[in-house]
């Protein structure tokens, strides 16, 4: 079969009929990331819209006049999208094959449960959301590490008795940026056994409106709720494997992490130091590995997969958020400054785009790989 060129990936599908996707939480940041990312995609097209009951019940454009983010207009088949209360799940179900959800409740359990009725009504959930990603049954996907952990969905399916509906969840946006470089040390056959992380996390990060103005221009936060167990156990999960029906984590790593929110609109640095157990590569083949790395996504040609999903700079003072988030579309990881550490091994600086890559892009490739291997249908 010949190659096609990159600029055709997708191609082939987009000749079929779009899928029509609902977005939940659509008027927040994540939701309109979402619907910004997914303006031109050759897959999918965004037929529902829903938030909260304040937002319900007028159009798309109505409902966000005066905090539309993005920095595109609003894209005309979405402008006059009613927008559904997330409760509706009626609408939901005439409206779209499946649903991104990018919504917040101040209890995690409602949210929880809300997308379990989702999938319980027949409509696979792709999840942003930390509420399912600790459910046994449900996957934590990063698909350039752990696509073998799809493999639990027909299971997910028979213990809640689903047919058509399922759960899959992204991991929390602070991860992103140096858990796909330590899988790739750790792919090529090395143990690492500790790692520790200070991030310098992006605003945008904590949604709309976020963190006040006045808590963040020239200052710095050295606190972000549950951000530091999300980063030190989620990695644990999506290196584990699954054990009679559940997932079991794996139980070689040990991660310390400090999170700090920094006045930077977005772009999730991380500051990273990890210590091998055995034997160690040296630099140059670290960076190799990095810059070799290449995964299913990226033999798939899914329309989101960056071609390059690990980038490493030479400069001295790079990755930095402003110059480095947006690389392959904002779903690469951009890394710098391996050299020697001290205390453990090796240390080094890497970044992702906490919208893209950590939210709505990490989201909308999941989906993508559900499509290609058959789940959503
Ligand atoms: P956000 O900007 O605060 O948006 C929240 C969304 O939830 C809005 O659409 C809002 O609708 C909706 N909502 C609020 N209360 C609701 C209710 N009672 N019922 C139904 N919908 C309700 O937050 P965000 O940053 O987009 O985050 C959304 C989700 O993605 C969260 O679970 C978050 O943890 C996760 N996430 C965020 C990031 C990031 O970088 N921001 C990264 C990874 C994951 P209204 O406009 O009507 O209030």
């Amino acid at each position: 079969m010949p190659v096609l060129p990159a600029s055709w990936r997708g191609s082939v599908i987009s000749f079929m009929k779009k899928f029509k996707v609902g977005i939940l939480g659509a008027t927040g940041m994540v939701g309109q990331n979402y619907i910004k990312l997914l303006r031109n995609h050759p897959w999918f097209t965004v037929t529902h819209v829903a938030a909260s009951a304040n937002s319900a019940g007028v159009s798309y454009e109505r409902s966000v006049a005066g905090r539309w983010q993005m920095p595109v207009p609003i894209p005309e088949n979405v402008k006059s999208l009613i927008v559904a209360d997330v409760a509706n799940i009626k609408a939901a179900k005439k409206r779209c094959d499946f649903v991104f959800s990018a919504f917040e409740l101040p209890d995690k359990n409602l949210i929880k449960k809300m997308e379990e009725k989702y999938a319980a009504a027949g409509i696979p959930v792709v999840s942003n959301a930390s509420a399912n990603r600790w459910t046994e049954d449900v996957p934590m996907l990063i698909p350039e590490i752990n696509h073998r952990h799809l493999e639990i969905i027909p299971v997910q399916k028979i213990n809640r008795g689903w047919k058509k509906g399922f759960i899959v969840t992204k991991p929390n946006c602070s991860l992103q940026s140096y858990i796909t470089p330590i899988f790739a040390i750790i792919q090529a056959g090395y143990r690492i056994e500790k790692i520790f992380i200070a991030t310098l996390q992006a605003v945008s990060g904590a949604g709309y409106p976020g963190v006040p103005s006045l808590d963040m221009i020239g200052n710095v936060v050295p606190f972000i709720a549950g951000e530091e167990d999300k980063t030190e156990e989620e990695p644990l999960k999506i290196l584990g494997s699954i054990k009679k029906g559940k997932f079991a984590n794996t139980n070689f790593l040990k991660i310390s992490a400090h999170c700090n929110r920094v006045p930077v609109a977005d772009g999730h640095l991380a500051c990273v130091s990890f210590k091998f157990n055995g034997k160690k590569p040296k630099r140059e083949e670290i960076i190799k590995i990095w810059q070799k790395f290449r995964a299913l996504p990226q033999e798939l040609e899914l329309p989101f997969a960056p071609l390059r999903p690990i980038i490493y700079r030479r400069e001295d003072n790079r990755p930095q958020p402003r110059k480095d988030r947006d690389a392959e579309k904002g779903m690469a990881v951009t890394i710098g400054r391996l050299r020697k550490c001290k205390i453990f091994d090796y240390k080094f600086a890497a970044i992702s785009h906490n919208t893209v890559r950590g939210a709505a892009g990490g989201g909308i490739l999941n989906a993508e790989l559900l499509v290609k291997k058959g789940y959503i249908s």
